[in-house]
Order: C-alpha cells, then structure tokens, then sequence
C-alpha cells in the first residue's frame, strides 16, 4: 500500500482497492493468458463482433455470483450508470435520487430526460413524499428510485430495507449503486443487498474498486438485461472492453468468493476496527469544514508520510471539505496505528474539533 509522488514514498489511504486485488497474480494472470488468446483491443463493439468469451464468462459469473437471472457487463461503472438510466427513464418518467448519488448517477438520469427529483441523504420522509407526487402526477411513469449501499465520500449506508419498503408501496424499480459494497459487505462481499436480505431491481456495481480490475456492471432478471442490452447508448455505441480486463474481473469474482476472499475481507475488517468505533465501510471520512483547512490538513499528512486526500467542493457541499481515509486489507496493522496518531497530532495542530478516530 505505498504509493510514490514527486519522488516519495507514503503510505496510500486514499485507493478503492479495498482488498488489495489490483495487485493480485490471479488476476494479472488471468489477464496476461486472455492477452495470449484474445489479443489486447475487443475489436468492435459488443453487438458487431466485440463479444469475446471473456465478456459472456464474466456475465455469467457476476450472475451467479449476485444470483440474479442475469448480468451485463460495461466498460466502466461510469457507463453502466448512464447507460442504464438513459434506456430504463424517458421524458414521462421520474427518477428520484439521494442527493449524495454518484456523479454517473446524477448525469444519467439528466441524459434519460425523465423528470429528476433529488431526496436529502437517506431521508426517507422526502423520498417517501417524492414517490406520491410522481404517483400522483405522472400515474403511468416509469419511477426509479437510484441510490447507493455506501456512499462515496461518507461511507456511510443507505437505509436499504426502508427504501425497499417505500419502492414497493409506490410501485417504483430501486437501482442500487454497490460500487462501494462489493467485496466489503455481506456475505461473500457480495454487498449490501445480499447482507440486508433486500430485493432489488437493478443492481449495479463495478468492477474496478474491490473487484481490481475495471469495467461496471448490472445484474438483474432476463428481461432487464435483454432491454439493456438492446437500449443502453453506453453499451451498445461504445467498443467491448478488452478482453483481458473482463477475464481479470472474472478471476476478481472467483477470488472473492473463495476462502480466500473471505480472509481478505476480513483483514480489512480488522484493520478498520483498529482504526474507527463502528464502521460502516472502508471509507473513513475526517470532517475538517474549510477548504484551505483541508488542503492543508492533506498537506501535512503528505510531509509525514500518508497520502490522504482533500475532498473539497464540488465533489462535496461548500464548507463541508474533508479527508477521505480508505483502508484497505493490505494495510499492515503498524500502518493504520501509525495513521491514527498522526490524526491524532493534526486534530491538535489544526484545532480541529470532531473526534478522531483511533
Ligand atoms: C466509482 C463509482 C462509479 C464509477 O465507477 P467506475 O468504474 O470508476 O467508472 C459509479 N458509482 C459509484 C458510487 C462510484 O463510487
């Protein structure tokens, strides 16, 4: 977990590679040999002749590992995000977001037209109320609630039952972003909704955080794929990804279901007990408030030695600047101690006030 910048070497508390699979030899291995048969460059796009083995392996794989119907493979979680939204939402129908969503999320239901609602984060009065108007003044719209398992720059989780609960009186589809779930939460990290016992629609995910490798996805039934497949702008219009980045992401699924997988995660779980009270995820945001602070805060970190972001505006509200702390399995305990104190010393440098963790 060491990552060097102008010429230093720091510790990375900053990568989505949460259980250490980018550097993974399965993975690179898997690649190298779909190199050897495939060739580097998909060729075309999926539905000319850009469909390799890998791409349908990978589908079936992600299938049965989230055990739905059936799964579609992207070339980024970005595209997955537009795609999908752009072919399941027109100019009739309504989708209602959390307003911590995604950028890809925010831009594809712009791009599909549909009417945009937005719900203060996991505020499932506002969403409730959004769900009536939509049912009240558009009654044969397609409505789909999008949000996430975990959210990017919070780590926090959505309240997933209740909003499941919600979609279903109102007679709504929930898409659910698990790009930060996956490999992290239930079982198999196999994400939230698994975790949670949660039905849900369409569930997206992609394939370049805990998975290592690159590319988005979707799983869901047939009939949702088959409409994807026909109808995503992002899938159909763009070249297959390469073959070898598919046959990675497959080798990344066939890892994180095995044992060891599973001792993988929990190396992270461990090392995130070490570091917060009670986490929800990976992601351990540090509340600073200004930007300049921030900047600052990120500064200091780098002359001892840690990358540590400084999440400022527009990637989060103005006065809400932060550090995004991630861990990852593959941080050794000393590291994550070490982190901690320095924290510990910049709280008291900066006069921060929020408590820390460690
Ligand atoms: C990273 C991320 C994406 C985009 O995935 P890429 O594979 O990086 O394009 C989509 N949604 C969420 C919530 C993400 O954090």
């Amino acid at each position: 977990m060491l990552i060097t910048v102008d010429g230093r070497q720091l510790v990375n508390f900053s990568s989505n590679d949460y259980l250490g699979f980018a550097g993974e030899p399965a993975l690179a291995e898997a690649a190298k040999r779909a190199i050897d048969e495939f060739g580097v460059g998909a060729g075309a796009s999926r539905l000319v002749c850009g469909t390799l083995a890998p791409h349908a392996a990978l589908e079936r794989r992600l299938a049965e590992f989230k055990n739905t119907e059936a799964a579609l493979a992207f070339s980024s979680g970005y595209a997955t995000a537009v795609g999908t939204l752009g072919a399941l939402a027109g100019k009739n129908d309504v989708v209602i977001l959390d307003k911590l969503c995604h950028a890809s999320l925010v831009d594809g239901a712009r791009l599909s037209g549909a009417s945009l609602r937005v719900f203060p984060h996991n505020h499932l009065g506002k969403l409730e109320s959004h769900l009536a108007w939509a049912r009240k003044n558009e009654p044969a719209a397609r409505v789909i609630v999008a949000t996430e398992s975990v959210f990017s720059m919070d780590g926090d989780r959505a309240p997933l039952r209740e909003i499941a609960g919600l979609k279903e009186r109102y007679g709504a589809l929930l898409l659910l972003d698990e790009a930060h779930a996956v490999g992290v939460i239930g079982r198999h990290g196999q994400g939230l909704a698994q975790e949670e016992g949660v039905e849900v629609d369409i569930q997206m995910g992609t394939l370049s955080k805990a998975l290592g490798a690159g590319g988005g996805y979707i799983c869901g039934k047939r009939n949702l794929i088959d409409l994807l497949i026909n109808r995503a702008r992002s899938f159909i219009y763009s070249t297959a990804p390469p073959p070898a980045v598919a046959a990675a992401a497959h080798a990344a699924v066939d890892l994180l279901a095995s044992d060891a997988g599973e001792e993988r995660r929990q190396k992270l779980w461990a090392n995130l007990g070490r570091f917060a009270e009670n986490p929800a995820s990976a992601i351990i945001p540090i509340a600073i408030g200004g930007e300049d602070t921030a900047l600052a805060a990120a500064r200091w970190l780098f002359e001892v030695g840690f990358f540590v972001p400084a999440i400022r505006y527009p990637t989060v509200a103005k006065g809400t600047a932060r550090l995004r702390v991630t861990l990852s399995a593959k941080h050794t305990p000393e590291q994550v101690a070490a982190l901690a104190e320095a924290l510990g010393t910049l709280q008291q440098k900066f006069a921060l006030h929020g408590k820390m963790p460690g």
